[in-house]
C-alpha cells in the first residue's frame, strides 16, 4: 500500500524506532504516545483491521503484545497496561493497516474510555438473548 505510513515504516521509507521485530509483526514507538512507552503492534502484512487479519496472525499479534507489555511497564515504572485496537473510523481508527496499542497507565492519568450518559443501566435477560443470538446468527 503506497499510501499507508505503516507499510512505509516497515520498508524502511519512513523511520521508526523498533522495540521487537520477528517474521510477523514490528513493535514501534507511537510518534504521537498518549504516556511514553506507547507502543504499537503492526502486522508486516497489510491488512486493514483486526476482522480482515487471518485468525492465526492476529494470535501472534496479541502473542507479542503480551510479551513486550511487561518490558514497557518495567521500562516506564507503570501501574498497568491497556492493549487494543481501533476498528473502523467511529471506533476511533485512523490508521488503516491494523495495529494494536500497548500503552502503559498510571492510577489517576486521566486517559480512558468515556461510558455514555446514563451508564450503567442493567439489560434485561431477554434483550441479552436476543442481541446474542442475532451476533450468534452471523459467526
Ligand atoms: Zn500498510
Amino acid at each position: 500500500m503506497d499510501d499507508c505510513v505503516f507499510c512505509a515504516i516497515l520498508a524502511g521509507r519512513v523511520p521508526g524506532s523498533v522495540v521487537y521485530e520477528d517474521d510477523d509483526a514490528v513493535a514501534l514507538m507511537d510518534l504521537y504516545p498518549v504516556h511514553p512507552g506507547h507502543v504499537l503492534i503492526v502486522p508486516r502484512q497489510h491488512v486493514t483491521d483486526l476482522a480482515s487479519c487471518p485468525g492465526d496472525l492476529a494470535g501472534r499479534l496479541f502473542a507479542l503484545s503480551g510479551k513486550v507489555a511487561p518490558a514497557i511497564v518495567e521500562a516506564t515504572d507503570a501501574a498497568g497496561f491497556n492493549v487494543w485496537t481501533a476498528n473502523g473510523k467511529a471506533a476511533g481508527q485512523e490508521v488503516f493497516h491494523l495495529h494494536l496499542h500497548v500503552l502503559p497507565r498510571y492510577e489517576d492519568d486521566t486517559f480512558g474510555l468515556r461510558f455514555p450518559k446514563g451508564y450503567p443501566q442493567e439489560a434485561t435477560r431477554a434483550e441479552l438473548d436476543a442481541m446474542a443470538g442475532q451476533i450468534r446468527s452471523r459467526l
